[in-house]
């Protein structure tokens, strides 16, 4: 029987890169989205996956889709809370709404989806919660406070996690991205993204891609004995 990956946030982007790389390696994937519902479908319609629409900001919607996913693969093997939105500015000029929402989707979404699969995961003594934070978690962006504590939080989520979690056989483990070249980023100007290229020892910027290849080898049986680990794909932006 295939192995089962939910991937939050597949629509675009990364957490699709993700979808076609963990299709490639034989997982079934469930593309998670909220707004993208034809690309989603599309996504599922050439991995052999399954779309799954949930703001994983909402707790119950988040269980439909736990209930729809056993529902449709009997099983979940890898969880990666990949969904997850920017909000940029000066500190001070961020309404309570902008804050509310970057904490809802980045911190309560991660808890709410891994909340929810757990159960499964225990029962089964198995299972990898690939945790997706971003380099600005690390070190801190300026214009982006509320951003980098969302992901901040997600580090510290995930090391705490995997402390839990390791006695029911869970590996939990961490991305931290560097600057990737997606809608994320598109309020960007070239020269800021010029910017950010020359400051990367790698002399470019990411691709979603490279990033899908770092998911890979943590849902995969290579990463069995890495857990509650930070794991940084930014070109050596930060060291
Ligand atoms: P993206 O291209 O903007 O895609 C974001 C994805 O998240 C979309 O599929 C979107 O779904 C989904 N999403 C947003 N709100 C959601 C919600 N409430 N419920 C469910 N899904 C939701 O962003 P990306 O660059 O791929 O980012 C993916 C992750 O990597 C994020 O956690 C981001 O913080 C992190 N990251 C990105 C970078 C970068 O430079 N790009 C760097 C470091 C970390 P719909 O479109 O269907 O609504």
């Amino acid at each position: 029987m295939s192995k089962t990956a939910i991937i939050t946030g597949a629509s675009k982007g990364i957490g699709k890169a993700a979808a076609y790389k963990l299709a490639e390696n034989g997982f079934i994937p469930v593309i998670n989205y909220h707004t993208h519902k034809a690309e989603a479908e599309k996504i599922a319609c050439e991995t052999g996956g399954v779309a799954i629409c949930a703001d994983v900001s909402d707790s119950t919607a988040v269980n439909n889709m736990i209930k729809e996913t056993i529902k449709k693969t009997g099983r979940i093997d890898v969880l990666v809370n990949n969904a997850g939105i920017s909000v940029s500015g000066l500190f001070m000029y961020i309404t309570p709404e902008q804050e509310e929402l970057v904490w809802k989707i980045n911190v309560q979404g991660t808890f709410n989806c891994t909340r929810s699969v757990m159960p499964f995961m225990i029962n089964e003594k198995s299972g990898k919660i690939i945790n997706i934070s971003s380099m600005w978690g690390q070190t801190g962006a300026s214009c982006e406070v509320h951003y980098s504590a969302s992901k901040a939080a997600i580090i510290g989520f995930t090391k705490a996690l995997a402390k839990e979690l390791g006695p029911s056989g869970i590996n939990v483990n961490c991305i931290a991205p560097g600057v990737i070249l997606t809608d994320m980023n598109n309020s960007y100007s070239k020269e800021t993204m010029e910017a950010l290229k020359n400051e990367t020892p790698l002399e470019r910027l990411g691709k979603p891609e490279d990033i899908a290849e770092a998911i890979s080898f943590l849902a995969s049986e290579k990463s069995s004995f890495i857990t509650g680990q930070i794991l940084g794909v930014n070109g050596g932006f930060i060291i």
